[in-house]
């Protein structure tokens, strides 16, 4: 009986080294209200099941390679830290990869995605308010990505530098900051969603500035409320557990409590997964 336990045992452990491939995180999107996690297995891209989490996540990040037509890995392979991709592989409608964050000077950006109609918003995430800004064609998408519960156009502008003076501007005069953290993000994984209050909050920036539409986002994959505040886990390293569901960029799932995985972090990083 013992020897047969053992033979098992170690057939299993075998299976299991088959099974267990190397493939390098290349995008993290959504799809509606699903979360789309892309690799390169040496192949080809393909969609990671995030139905079982059994993750052995790279501390380094190399560039995730050129989408422009069909799908080319970095010719370098050169380590990022700041960005997902290098220059070289970035596309040519942002020939300044700063300009994502910050908009530059911009005089290479024309008729690049600076260019494209953008819109200046406010989220809610939870009773937490923000203000941002996006390309105007990604807001929804935008929003779903950040994990937001309701959101309203503010303003529209034809270029990325004056959607982020209107943002600073607005969350000036507002008093409404640009940022919801980590902190307060994960909070409102715990507590029910007071609509009430958002309508109420929303109500009050809309008698003092330009607002559209209230929208709330109800249909992430994950049964909120949580029974406890999940606790981020740092993305490099072994993430093994039972998952519980994705709402922005935090995946959640259960091993001996709650655990957060940023998947936003992910693109670029080299990952060991069993399946
Ligand atoms: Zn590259
Ligand atoms: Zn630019």
């Amino acid at each position: 009986m013992y020897v047969f336990k053992k033979a098992n045992k170690l057939l299993k452990e075998r299976e299991k080294l088959i099974n267990e491939s190397e493939v390098h995180v290349v995008s993290f999107s959504w799809n509606g209200f699903t979360p789309v996690l892309k690799a390169f297995d040496g192949e080809e891209v393909r969609e990671i099941d995030l139905g079982s989490i059994d993750l052995n996540i790279s501390q380094e990040k190399t560039c995730v390679g050129s989408f422009d037509d069909d799908y080319t890995p970095c010719p370098k392979g050169r380590v990022v830290i700041k960005f997902n991709q290098c220059q070289e592989c970035a596309p040519d409608s942002i020939p300044d990869l700063e300009c994502i964050f910050e908009p530059q000077e911009c005089e290479e950006c024309e008729g690049g995605f600076c260019e494209e109609e953008h819109a200046v918003y406010l989220a809610f995430h939870g009773k937490y308010p923000k203000i941002g800004m996006t390309r105007k064609e990604r807001l929804e998408e935008r929003m779903i990505e950040q994990g937001a519960d309701a959101y309203a156009l503010m303003v529209t502008t034809e270029h990325r530098v004056d959607a982020r003076e209107e943002e600073k501007g607005l969350s000036d005069r507002l008093g409404i900051p640009q940022k919801v953290g980590r902190k307060k993000k994960l909070k409102t994984f715990s507590r029910k969603i007071d609509k009430e209050l958002i309508r109420r909050k929303y109500t009050g920036v809309d008698n003092r500035a330009p607002v559209g539409k209230l929208n709330f986002l109800n249909d992430y994959p994950i049964s909120l409320p949580l029974r406890a505040e999940p606790r981020t886990r740092p993305t490099a390293g072994l993430h093994r557990g039972d998952m519980i569901g994705v709402k922005g960029k935090y995946l959640i799932y259960e091993n001996s409590g709650l655990q957060a995985l940023d998947l936003s972090d992910m693109p670029g990083r080299k990952m060991k997964l069993r399946e």
